[in-house]
Formats: structure tokens, sequence, C-alpha cells
């Protein structure tokens, strides 16, 4: 089950039960179920699954609710708890410094999407201001020193390999000296791969640990072996010491929630997630946000640290949100950053309430709703766009014109303002700072 589909199906069997007349143990009961089952449909480990039941029903406990609570946010606020912290490995990976040669090695099997990853990462750290690099000590696989040489120089990253030196060790250790010696910031080497996991394998990678010394280890792992995932990640460790996972491919059809799950129970931290084979495809693995992008409920934290970190113009929304405002204006700036931070379909999951507005659409539709959405604002005037949008409630012949001035219709218009609203309602809860932001949107 791709791990969309398996969001949409936890978030109806919540809707389902909080919006249904007779909100009763029983029917609490069978959203229970019914959460149960998805997740073993997307393979997540049966006994984690038994272990979430337990939870959540301990958590939300009907006997002792009081009457008049919330139960409606009690059960949301309980299922948003226990999926966190079923992904949640519970320990913080390394952090790489300013002004420091952070070496990272890669390790995985072959297929993994290894490579792919290292370019993703480095880019990564580019784009944040890290000076990245990569070296390629895959000596093994013929190939795979062109494959990285292309997206190192698609990514404009400076590489390091050779085509004649069939040692990798001896490969990745001149690399990363030379890297060093030139003051990089992010040192990646890729390592090589192999059809399953074996001695040489193993062997050589030791080696090229000892020989690098890296800052951390991160191995990569392939969505779709889900609750394999477990199995894979002790054999590597027991070897390799290493400090991380990756794993990739959790937008194909495969088992992802398995296979974070199963990692996550190992206690090994998740750094990122790979979510496509764009460069740009490539997300931090945050459990919280998660869990919300994957519930539909956005990531505005995650929104705010991608974009802070891009280094984009955010003082005005930033300010405004630090007041607990959020204009019309706020939104037209925000939509015109994801217009510039790469695939529109997952940079519009961050946002509360907009993924559900693109529904199932492509990137190529999304980009043009979100083309449209800039239109109408376009056709606003200045005072317009600077309000908190309750000139349009008073007036609405404003959004008719509007809608004629931008070649959409009143309906989108409205949509737009709605959209605005709830923000400006986040924004308003998060007053007080970015701790409150996380609150906010679990009480949705
Ligand atoms: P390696 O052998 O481990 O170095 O694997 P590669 O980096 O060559 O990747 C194998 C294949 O997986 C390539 O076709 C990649 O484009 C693809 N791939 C890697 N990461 C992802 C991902 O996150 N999503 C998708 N859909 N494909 C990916």
């Amino acid at each position: 089950m791709v791990l969309q589909d398996l969001g949409r199906r936890i978030n109806a069997a919540v809707n389902d039960l909080t919006r249904s007349a007779t909100l009763d143990e029983k029917a609490f009961d069978g959203m229970v179920k019914e959460i149960c089952n998805a997740l073993v449909e997307a393979d997540v480990n049966v006994k984690l699954v038994m272990n979430l039941r337990t939870s959540i029903k301990r958590a939300v406990n009907f006997k002792e609710l009081a009457p008049g609570v919330n139960k409606k946010r009690i059960i949301q606020k309980a299922v948003f708890d226990h999926l966190v912290s079923l992904v949640n490995p519970h320990n913080s990976p390394y952090t790489p410094k300013k002004n420091k040669a952070n070496t990272i090695m890669f390790v995985g099997l072959q297929g993994s999407g290894k490579t792919t990853t290292c370019t993703k990462l480095a880019r990564y750290y580019q784009a944040r201001g890290f000076k990245s690099c990569l070296v390629c000590a895959d000596t093994f696989r013929a190939g795979a020193f062109d494959q990285l040489k292309q997206n190192a120089t698609k990514a404009k990253i400076p590489y390091y390999g050779s085509l004649t030196q069939t040692d990798p060790v001896v490969v990745a250790r001149e690399g990363v000296e030379k890297f060093r010696k030139e003051r990089f910031e992010i040192i990646i080497v890729d390592t090589s791969g192999r059809h399953q996991q074996e001695e040489s394998l193993f062997a050589e990678m030791v080696e090229i640990q000892q020989a690098v010394k890296p800052d951390q280890t991160i191995m990569v792992l392939d969505a779709s072996i889900g609750q394999a995932a477990e199995a894979q990640s002790l054999a590597f460790k027991s070897t390799a010491a290493f400090g991380a996972i990756v794993i990739t491919k959790t937008d194909g059809a495969a088992a992802g929630g398995g296979a974070i799950s199963a990692v996550a129970a190992t206690k090994t931290p998740i750094v990122f997630i790979g979510t496509g084979e764009h460069l740009l495809d490539l997300e931090r693995f945050q459990p919280e946000s998660f869990v919300s992008k994957l519930l539909g409920m956005g990531d505005m934290q995650g929104l705010v640290e991608h974009v802070q970190s891009l280094k984009l113009d955010q003082k005005d929304t930033m300010k405004h949100i630090s007041e607990g405002v959020f204009t019309v204006r706020d939104l037209r700036d925000q939509l015109s950053n994801i217009m510039k931070m790469g695939p529109l379909s997952k940079m519009a999951g961050m946002i509360p309430g907009l993924s559900g507005m693109m529904g199932n659409m492509d990137d190529e539709d999304g980009a043009m709703k979100l083309k449209r959405m800039m239109y109408i604002c376009d056709s606003m005037t200045v005072k317009e766009l600077d309000s908190d949008g309750k000139m349009f409630v008073e007036q609405p012949t404003r959004m008719t014109r509007i809608a004629r001035g931008s070649g959409t219709s009143v309906r989108e218009v409205e949509e737009l303002l709605a959209q605005q609203r709830m923000m400006a309602g986040m924004a308003k809860k998060m007053k007080g700072g970015m701790a409150n932001m996380q609150k906010a949107q679990n009480a949705m």
C-alpha cells in the first residue's frame, strides 16, 4: 500500500468516527480495528500494530471519560501520538557542523538507491550553505563512477573517482584526503553494494570505514523490503557500526510503513526518506512531521524550517506568524516560494489543507492550480492583499471582481480565502512561538 493511501485510510477511519452521531465505545473499537488493518496491510509488524492498538485504547478510556469532554480531540490526539511513537526511533542522528570536514559514508545493497541518495544529500547540504562533494568508492559495479559523475555534474557538485584504480579503499582514502585539504564541509563517500549481504561486502565496508574514519555512516534501505528492513539493518549493524538510515522509494507502491516502523523499532535514527527519482526528492525524516503529512494535516513546522534553510525571503511572513497574523499576501508569498522549491505535490503536503484541496492531482495539474491561485492574488488590490480576508465576507462583490480579473471562478477565489482563513487561525494559535505550532496542528 502506498504511504499516501495508508494515511488516507487512517484519516478516513478517524473522521468517520468523529463525524458519526453515536461516538460510543463500539464505534471507537471499529475505528481502531480499521487503523490496525490498514497498518498490517502496509506491512507493519503485527506485534507493533497490536502494541499500538493497546496503547490507543488505553489512552482513550471510554469508561473513564468525563461527560462533556471533547472526545473527538482526545481520539485524534491519541491516534496522532501513537502513530508518531510507532515511527519514532527515539534516537538523534549526527548533525554536520559548519567549518568542519564532515565525512559521511554510505553503505547498502546494490539497487537500494545509494548513488542517487548520495547526490541528493550532497545537493541538500549544498543548498544549505555547506561546501559539499562526492567520492565514488564503488569500484565493483561497472558504470558506478559514470553514474555518480553524471548525477554530480547535473547537481553541480565536485566529485572524485577513478576509472583505473580497482581498490575501493585507496579511492576512498585519496578522495577524502583531497577534499579535506580543500576544506570541503560535507564529503560523501559512495561505496559499492552487492546483490545480497556477503562477507566480501562487509569486509570492504569495514576497511573503508577504517581508512576514511567517517563522522557518520548511513545505510540505505529500499522501502519495498518492508518489515525485512529490521533483519537487514541488524545484519549490517552487527558488522559495520552505522549511525543512521535513509529509507528510499517511499513513493513507490511499496510497504514503506513497514520499513519505517521496523527500522524505528531497532532505535536506529532515520535521517532522511527518499520520495522519488528526482534530485530534490529527499525529505528530512521527523516523526511528527511525517505523521502530520501522512494524515494530510500538513507540516507547518517542516515548511517553515525548509524555507528558512533555503534562505528564501521570509521575513514578513515569519514576523506576522510570530504576531499571530496571516494575511492574504502571506499566503501569496508562500505559494510563490512553494513554486520555487521543488516537486509541488510534496511541498503542498506541508501546507495544512492544501494537499486535500489538490486531491489526486499530478504535479502538472498541481502547478496549474497554484498558478491560478497566484493569478487570484495578483488581481487583488494592495489593501486586499494585506487584509485578514474579512473584507471579502463583508463585500462579496470583491470576489466576483477578482475572479473576473484573474480569469478564474468565484469558487476558486472562495477556496483561496478559506485556505488563508485556516492558516490565519493557525497563526493565531501559534502566537507565542514555534513550540505551539505542533499543538495547533494536532488540535486541528
Ligand atoms: P545503488 O545501486 O544503490 O547505487 O542504486 P541507484 O542509486 O543506482 O538507484 C537504483 C534505482 O532506484 C534508480 O533507478 C533510482 O532512480 C531509483 N531510486 C533511488 N531512490 C529513489 C526514490 O526515493 N524513489 C524512487 N521512485 N526511485 C528511487
